[in-house]
């Protein structure tokens, strides 16, 4: 059996699964990249860097070390991995980020407006707001310094300012399914606000207590690694 053959599984299937479902913001490009901490290890796996996605295999999956040293696999990583990793190092609670170019969360992204909690589940599952990480080239030094800025507020959805999306979760189920989540939330709130109506917002008392649920639960999980 391969090394960490069950991440990459999972992560070729969720990668393939996003882009055949437009998510990487073109059906023929490679604009995203998924990534999974590797559980106890200061390893994570990440796809590699501008390969097809419905040519990737276990040989060609990236293991990188917390130095962003490759440990595994035939290509180069992507070029997205320092952001990645930061995540890891930053959140604890974080053990699976992906990285996307999905369409409507890219339109707030290019406003530099963040997104509220529109719903319930929402402010449960991604937390208050979808901020926007302030614009920095792709794989910088200076991306991955904006991004540390905003990681502290516990949120599982970040907008990368004229660029795409940051999707995170405990599992790479629950980061998954915050793509979709995020991804809704953002058609329907630009679909409302096209309207020229009003948007009603979550009210207050309710985004407080969900904000307050959501920190006792940061504050009883076990720490990942
Ligand atoms: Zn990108």
């Amino acid at each position: 059996m391969r090394n960490h053959e069950e991440y990459k599984i999972q992560i070729i299937k969720c990668t393939q699964w996003l882009s055949k479902h437009g998510y990487f913001g073109t059906l023929r490009g490679t604009g995203g990249n998924v990534s999974m901490r590797i559980e106890g290890e200061e390893l994570f796996v990440i796809t590699p860097s501008t390969l097809p996605y419905d040519q990737l295999s276990l040989d060609n999956m990236c293991v990188l070390d917390f130095d962003l040293k490759q440990i595994e696999g035939e290509l180069k990583p992507s070029v997205e991995a320092g952001l990645h990793l930061e995540c890891y190092k930053q959140r604890k609670d974080v053990n699976a980020v992906i990285h996307t170019h999905q369409i409507h969360a890219s339109m707030f992204a290019i406003l530099n407006k963040p997104i509220p909690a529109l719903f319930d589940e929402v402010s449960f599952d991604i937390g208050p707001s979808v901020e926007v990480v302030p614009y920095g080239l792709s794989g910088s030094p200076e991306l991955i310094e904006n991004l540390r800025s905003k990681l502290s507020n516990n949120c599982h959805c970040y907008l990368i300012q004229n660029h795409g999306a940051l999707n995170l979760g405990a599992t790479l189920d629950k980061a998954w399914l915050n793509v979709e989540l995020l991804e809704k939330t953002a058609k329907v709130y630009y679909g409302a606000q096209s309207t020229g109506n009003l948007v009603t917002l979550l009210p207050d008392d309710i985004v407080n207590l969900i904000r307050e649920l959501r920190k006792e639960e940061f504050d009883t999980e076990p720490v990942c690694n």
